[in-house]
């Protein structure tokens, strides 16, 4: 393939003018002045009715429970198995019956990327991220949830994203 050349002709001295673009972004910043905010203060302004997190937001896990107070994981063993940070530990028993359930079960918050797979590929609709994000810890060993803990969060939980709805609206 030949090699072509490309003349970038420059705009002669006296026709660009550095004071007319200055004052061309002086004028828009101005303009921002007298429009609607879009920024909040954190904490000051978190009770304030526009304050709110998208329902798609991705955060702290929640577990949901049986009627009967159980998690609701059967241990299937397929959240931590699709988990790209390796963040969920999962020890699986089993009842008499044969049903299974999760002996241990942990989240450990601090690794997590908070991508949603555990949600999506869960059959029991058991492990959720949640939309939550006022967790702070004063200690990363705090920030690994059992299973106890995650069965006593009580935020709502994600709705992720859905092809259908790509806006959320
Ligand atoms: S949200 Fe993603 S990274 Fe976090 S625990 Fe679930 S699968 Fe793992
Ligand atoms: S995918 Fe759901 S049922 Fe399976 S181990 Fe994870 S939380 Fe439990």
């Amino acid at each position: 393939m030949a090699i072509t050349v490309k003349t970038v002709r420059r705009r002669p001295e006296a026709e660009s003018s550095y004071v007319r673009a200055t004052l061309k972004g002086m004028a828009l910043t101005f303009q921002h002045l007298f429009q609607k905010k879009w920024t909040m203060e954190y904490p000051e302004q978190t009770a304030a009715p526009d304050w709110k997190l998208s329902g798609r937001w991705r955060g702290t896990h929640r577990m949901a429970v049986t009627e009967t107070g159980k998690a609701k994981c059967v241990a299937c063993g397929l959240c931590p198995q699709v988990c790209p940070a390796n963040c969920i530990r999962l020890i699986p028993g089993e009842d008499e019956q044969g049903n299974r359930y999760p002996l241990v079960y942990e989240i450990d918050e601090f690794r997590c990327v908070f991508c949603g797979y555990c949600q999506e590929v869960c059959p029991e609709e058991a492990i959720h991220v949640g939309v939550h994000y006022q967790n702070a810890e004063y200690s990363r060993s705090a920030f690994v949830y059992d299973l106890e803990r995650l069965m006593q969060q009580t935020h709502p939980v994600s709705t992720l994203w859905d092809p259908s709805d790509p806006k959320g609206q």
